[in-house]
């Protein structure tokens, strides 16, 4: 597992040295509440694994941190009233992420403050679309 890093800020709350009101804890996973809400209840699971970018995790601590979501999210939802939810994760500055300790948003959708992005919809041309399929599955299968 890599070590938490010094200056790293999630790293400093797993390591209890900066506060966070906590949800969840196990072996490799944290949960608190997010310091800047988007929404009552908008909270982070994060792994302990000091690792940037969601592609970089191992499957131990990316399945731990998955297997939390479904418990997490219903608990935040009988708590906050919201029946309906966004499940956020940045990968990259130019993605959005601020943070570079991997980590996912729950976002539950609460009195109309909620995730909002932009999606305009492409069209997949079907000879484009196998020939990127045949690459990424060479990719995967060499993984
Ligand atoms: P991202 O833009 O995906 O990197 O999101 C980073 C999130 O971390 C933001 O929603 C911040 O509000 C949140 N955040 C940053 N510092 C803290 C902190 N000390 N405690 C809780 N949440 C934090
Ligand atoms: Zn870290």
């Amino acid at each position: 597992m890599p070590e938490p890093t010094d200056d790293c800020i999630f790293c400093r709350i797993i390591r209890g040295e900066l506060p966070c009101h906590r949800l969840y804890e196990d072996n490799h996973v944290l949960s608190f509440l997010d310091i800047g809400p988007i929404s009552h209840g908008h909270c982070l699971i994060i792994p302990k694994a000091h690792v940037e970018r969601f592609d970089q995790l191992d499957a131990t601590a990316s399945g731990a941190c998955l297997a939390v979501v479904p418990r997490l999210s219903a608990a935040v939802m009988s708590a906050t009233g919201a029946l309906s939810w966004n499940l956020l994760q940045n990968n990259g500055a130019e993605a959005g992420q601020v943070v570079p300790h991997v980590h996912f948003h729950i976002i539950p959708n609460v009195d109309g403050r909620r995730l909002r992005f932009e999606w305009t919809p492409g069209q997949l041309d079907a000879d484009a679309g196998k020939d990127l399929a045949a690459k990424i599955t060479h990719t995967l299968n060499q993984t």
